[in-house]
């Protein structure tokens, strides 16, 4: 027979944004929905601050702990004891204690507290009774197996939460962290551009976190040989990066037509920023016409030559959508601390052929001017480059459904680029 899990799902932050609360939680609903996407949920309901996802299979709960760690606006999770509700004549109590019993007695914590919710009124004790009764009990067989634990109701190292509602009677303590941030979807769209390194396909995960809907674009140069070119690095990191916002779109640039002409145009020193600028114009292009207000870089204060504050001022200055740096002041060992956890180092640290370094200066420019790169763009016809990418690019489109990534606009997809990890 199967047997259902029910998972507590808590989030914190959506308390802040009280006039939004319930948009933000129909989304964070809608997400859960599609995470499981495959699995059988047989109903979400919500007693109070907290979510509680009943699967119909418990077989399938670790699959859905993990995909669910993928939900952002999540702040923590947990798998829970469900309660037989006692009998009329039996002390309620009574099963209470001992599931509570079993839920701690192999944690190790100093310090804990019993939290009860009752959205159950007709339930014979108020949750401040159960408390005291709970947590005497705890602290009693605690002290009897000669471990050295107290109760602290302020900052409890374990905290063993008992729900009370109308449909199951749940017990829980071990919690899995959640991403945090807000539910996926919720903040407006933007454009990404993703070069294949490190650092903008973290800058991307931290943007979904917060709720933005991302669209990638990737410009790709040189590479005669198969594989050699950066376009399949791209791919697979929005293949790992679309779970976070379920559907994505990957914009494929070929760029070296448009490098050759600025090489043969322009000053050597300021290519790789006039490469920039332009990168910068084409992602407004497709922002301006997807609805996307604004563009994000992986850009790091000083990392490399073209992210000193004065080079990132010449290239930002043609902008007319505001420029998102979520990385700006995080120093590569935290970037790649966060590619690991999301799974994006490997895929960056395939080799590939970077399309920047091609046709690249001797010594670039560390401290451009907006005025001396608009002059190095004097003699370029821009909007005929920007339109020439415009036509030349193609388009991927991604969603995640099923617990798998997958292309959406080729035929005959077989579902077998697995993001699951
Ligand atoms: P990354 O690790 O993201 O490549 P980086 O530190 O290597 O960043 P640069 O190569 O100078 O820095 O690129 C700065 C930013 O410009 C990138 O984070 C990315 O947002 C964008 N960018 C660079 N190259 C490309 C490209 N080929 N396609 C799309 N965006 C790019
Ligand atoms: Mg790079």
């Amino acid at each position: 027979m199967m047997a259902p899990a029910h998972i507590v799902v808590h989030y914190h932050e959506l308390w802040l944004k009280r006039g939004n609360r319930r948009f933000f939680l129909h989304k964070l609903r809608e997400a859960l929905r599609r995470a499981l996407d495959g699995i059988a949920v047989t109903r979400i309901s919500k007693p109070a601050d907290r979510l509680i996802i009943e699967i119909a299979d418990a077989a399938h709960v670790n699959e859905a702990l993990q995909r669910l760690t993928r939900v952002s606006g999540i702040s923590h999770l947990a798998i829970a004891r469900v309660l037989r509700r006692p009998a009329l004549n039996d002390d309620p109590l009574d099963t209470i204690r001992a599931a509570a019993w079993e839920e701690i007695r192999s944690e190790q914590f100093a310090s804990f507290a019993v939290r009860v919710r009752r959205s159950d009124k007709d339930f014979p004790l108020n949750a401040v009774a159960i408390e005291r009764e709970v947590g005497g009990y705890l602290f009693d067989k605690l002290q009897g197996e000669g471990r050295d634990v107290r109760v602290d109701l302020k900052a409890p190292a374990l905290t063993c939460r008992i729900e009370i509602t109308r449909g199951p009677l749940l017990v829980y303590a071990r919690r899995i962290i959640g991403p945090g941030g807000l539910p996926p979807n919720t903040a407006g769209r933007l454009v990404c551009l993703l070069s294949g390194g490190f650092d903008s396909a973290v800058a991307a995960y931290k943007m979904m976190k917060r709720g933005a809907h991302l669209s990638f674009v990737h410009f790709w140069g040189g590479g005669a040989e198969a594989g050699e070119s950066s376009v399949h690095v791209a791919r697979e990191l929005v293949e790992r990066l679309v779970p976070w916002q379920f559907t994505a779109k990957l914009y494929l640039v070929p760029f070296e037509p448009l490098q050759r002409e600025i090489a043969a145009q322009a000053p050597d020193a300021f290519r790789i920023l006039l490469y920039r600028r332009l990168m910068l114009r084409i992602a407004e292009r497709i922002a301006l016409r997807g609805g996307g207000k604004g563009v994000i870089t992986g850009d790091s204060l000083g990392q490399v030559a073209s992210q000193t504050l004065q080079n990132l001022q010449a290239v930002g200055a043609i902008a007319r959508l505001p420029l998102y740096r979520p990385l700006i002041g995080d120093d590569k060992l935290e970037i790649q601390e966060i590619a690991r956890r999301i799974g994006t180092h490997d895929i960056s640290e395939q080799p590939f052929h970077d399309c920047c370094p091609v046709f690249q200066p001797k010594s670039p420019a560390l401290f451009a001017t907006a005025e001396a790169l608009d002059a190095a763009e004097a003699t370029l016809d821009v909007p005929s480059l920007v339109d020439r990418a415009i036509r030349t690019l193609s388009v991927l489109r991604y969603r995640y459904a099923q617990g798998k990534a997958e292309r959406t606009d080729v035929e005959h997809t077989k579902a077998k680029h697995t993001t699951t990890s």
